[in-house]
């Protein structure tokens, strides 16, 4: 076993070699521009990029031609929510999203907010499951789009998107998901769950940095965006610039791998999980399990520890890299607004650590880790009840 272990899988992960492989022959000999139609350097590139449409399309049972690629979740988010806003803004003037969304959300839904949109935040219950009667009050005639992501980045939690798909198209609402964390992880079928648009990160599931996608649904009326770049049109006009080759190809074979092992490693993953939870549980008390064990990505725990200075405990177990799930900036660890809006006690949502799993964590490193933060928070308690006294 090589120290340290990698638990942040939900922060980035590694590119899968078989990913790799795939990409490193459109860096050098492949390196044509998909947009040039007149030699074979742009055949090629652009046949690999098409290839890629249909693996990303397929994970999704979207049709190739509702994808386009983009740098990664943050941008399809934002060309999904602005660009929707922009093009339909006659149709109604109202975004519901809720208050556990990714920062790229829920900024744009305060950039909407600066343009003279009303957003409504519906509320979360407790275990992070979007209150479904909150939302069914929140749709109104004038709700243009609901924002709700598939699975949470710190907690996790997975969110009926078949349901909401339902309620938002009852009310004549279009259904946005940021699916960075679920794409690859669960099972996800825009057709099923009636969505709309669905915002894919290539770095999350084996893929490169800086690539990713936007399914915009075609079937019905087709829908239309205004787009954030504007330029040679590339992407049916929705997204300008070179296609980034190796990026697209490698979110292509990602796609295709996940959709191929996905039930065998979400039952390792999630074996692996509840061992470590399990483990936890046992050997200390006073911990708190953010969210909901039921709905929830097979590779995700997240585990509060009142009473415990998080800085230190991290410090003690550096060599696990793991998360505090909570923005830390300037150096100064801030609460969680994701447990915030649960409505959890301040200790606990002072003091979560999420652990991440991934396709490289082994029933070893599991032990491993669960050994050393059982050890670490025994010792700190240890320490502060000697202070104490
Ligand atoms: C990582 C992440 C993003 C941002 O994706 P990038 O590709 O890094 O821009 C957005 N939403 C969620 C839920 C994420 O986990």
């Amino acid at each position: 076993m090589k120290l340290p272990i990698y638990l942040d899988y939900h922060a980035t992960t590694p590119v899968d070699p078989r990913v790799l492989d795939v990409m490193l022959p459109f860096f050098t000999e492949n390196f044509g521009n998909p947009a040039s139609r007149n030699h074979k350097f742009g055949w090629t590139a652009a046949t690999a990029v098409e290839n890629a449409r249909k693996q990303v399309a397929k994970l999704i049972n979207a049709s190739a031609k509702e994808i386009v690629f983009t740098s990664g979740a943050s941008e399809s988010n934002n060309l999904a929510i602005k660009g929707v806003a922009q093009r339909y803004r006659d149709r109604g003037n109202h975004l519901i999203t809720m208050a556990t969304e990714h920062k790229a959300v829920l900024n744009s839904a305060k950039h909407l907010a600066q343009q003279g949109f009303t957003v409504t935040y519906v509320r979360v219950h407790p275990d992070g499951l979007v209150d479904l009667d909150d939302l069914k009050a929140a749709l109104t005639d004038k709700t243009l789009i609901v924002s709700i992501m598939a699975a949470n980045n710190e907690i996790g939690v997975l969110q009926p998107m078949a349901e909401i798909g339902r309620l938002c198209h009852e009310r004549g609402a279009l259904l946005h998901t940021d699916a960075a964390q679920a794409t690859g992880k669960i099972p996800l079928d825009v057709v099923a769950m009636q969505i709309d648009l669905l915002s894919i990160a290539g770095h999350k599931m084996y893929a490169p940095k800086g690539v990713g996608a936007l399914y915009v649904r075609r079937r019905g009326t087709p829908l239309d965006l205004v787009p954030i770049i504007d330029g040679g049109g590339h992407e049916g006009g929705l997204r300008s610039g070179t296609l980034n080759v190796p990026g697209i190809v490698g979110l292509g074979k990602a796609c295709e791998i996940c959709r191929q092992e996905m039930p065998e490693e979400s039952r390792r993953l999630a074996a692996l999980r509840d061992r470590l939870k399990e483990g936890l549980l046992a050997g200390l008390e006073g911990i708190h399990i953010n969210g909901s064990l039921e709905h929830r990505l097979p590779n995700n725990l997240s585990v509060s520890f009142p009473g415990i200075d998080l800085p230190t405990l991290m410090g003690a177990v550096s060599d696990v890299a793991l998360s505090s799930g909570s923005a830390c900036s300037s150096g100064k660890p801030e609460p969680s607004y994701v447990l915030q809006a649960l409505g959890v006690p301040e200790e606990v949502a002072n003091t979560p650590l999420r652990f991440g799993l991934g396709r490289y964590t082994t029933e070893e490193e599991i032990d491993y880790c669960l050994g050393r933060v059982v050890e670490a928070v025994k010792q700190l308690r240890g320490m502060s009840s000697t202070e104490a006294a």
